[in-house]
């Protein structure tokens, strides 16, 4: 099956001056995909933007005029972190677009799977604000418009960028209709996703939060996809998974403290890209959210795409961390959770 991405140069047009979340870290992606000739075998998926009544399937109205209103006024900040320029909101709604867009593709079986190279991110906004670099959210949207439109009963929603996608959380919190895992830094911003956190009358244990010490690397990571990603996932028998895909758990990022290789997010992928062959026809769509350092954003992409394209030795250049920290012990914390979600 064809493997999709969707890109335009539109996202270079949220300009965030000296921010780390800035257009270099596209260009890099793109750049490096461009060299690599891993581009010739994508198909290019042309992202439309967002109307206001599919931003609005995750936030308030309100909100939305206001992103819109300062735009309008040529930008400023919408919160701490979180620095838009005049066109940010049209860029946003491209953002949301595109993975709109690349969920149609999947859907009605023009490719198989897709990767969202977009930008602004989206998995920090909630339904009333910006956050965290992040102005709407995108999956989240997404999530909602295929439910909708494809009348769906069951989305699946992993996030592995190395912050707890607290907007995400926020906008299905209560909706049994999606589920919500979660791997991330703890403590750490946002400061959300603790185990108990679990979900909402009806939507009880449709939200997963595996929060990690920091300082966790591959065999880490590879556990607690194993034991408690995949056996949630097959439960949910989702229709539809959509990855809020952020790299910044990469040992070389500068924003986290964690130690994952290039090989272990390939090894991530290969799981995701499993439960999505056995569980809904394959139906996987990525979506970009962090990862700042340029070498390995890039890299890891290419390794993600590359394990879509069906590829078995994926090299990983800059290899393991150089780093020799001792193994955080996170054996308890899959006990604990295992036992809120009653995995065996
Ligand atoms: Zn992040």
């Amino acid at each position: 099956m064809k493997v999709g991405y969707v890109y335009h140069p539109v996202y270079l047009k949220h300009d965030t001056g000296q921010h780390v979340e800035n257009a270099s870290r596209l260009e890099a992606v793109l750049s490096h995909l461009e060299q690599s000739g891993l581009k010739r075998q994508l198909e290019l998926i042309r992202p439309r933007a967002a109307s206001v009544e599919e931003l609005s399937l995750v936030h308030d109205a309100q909100y939305v005029t206001h992103v819109q209103d300062m735009a309008e006024k040529g930008g400023g900040w919408l919160d701490l972190d979180t620095v838009m320029s005049a066109s940010s909101y049209e860029v946003a709604t491209y953002a949301a677009g595109g993975v709109i867009r690349a969920t149609e593709a999947v859907i009605d079986g023009e490719i198989g799977s897709a990767f969202a190279l977009v930008r602004p991110p989206g998995h920090h906004a909630t339904p009333r604000r910006a956050m965290g670099f992040c102005l709407f959210n995108n999956v989240a949207i997404a999530a909602k418009y295929a439910l909708a439109k494809y009348e769906l009963e069951r989305t699946f929603i992993i996030d592995f960028d190395v912050h707890h996608g607290n907007g995400t959380q926020d906008a299905f919190y209560d909706n049994p209709q999606v589920l919500y895992i979660s791997t991330h830094q703890s403590p750490y911003y946002p400061g959300t996703g603790s185990i108990g956190y679990t979900g909402l009358g009806v939507a009880k244990a449709t939200t997963v939060n595996i929060p990690l010490p920091a300082v966790c690397g591959d065999a880490e990571y590879l556990a607690v996809f194993q034991q408690i990603i995949v056996p949630v996932a097959r439960r949910f028998k989702p229709q539809l998974i959509l990855v809020s895909a952020g790299y910044d758990a990469h040992w070389a990022d500068g924003l986290a403290y964690m130690q994952v290789s290039g090989t272990g997010f390939s090894q991530m992928i290969k799981i995701i890209e499993g439960l999505a062959d056995e569980l809904c026809g394959g139906r996987l769509v990525f979506s970009l959210e962090g990862g700042y350092n340029l070498d390995t954003l890039a890299a890891s992409i290419e390794a993600t795409f590359k394990v879509l394209l069906g590829s078995t030795e994926i090299e990983d250049r800059l290899g393991q961390s150089p780093h020799s920290f001792e193994a955080p012990n996170i054996a308890p914390l899959i006990k604990a959770i295992k036992e809120i979600h009653n995995l065996p």
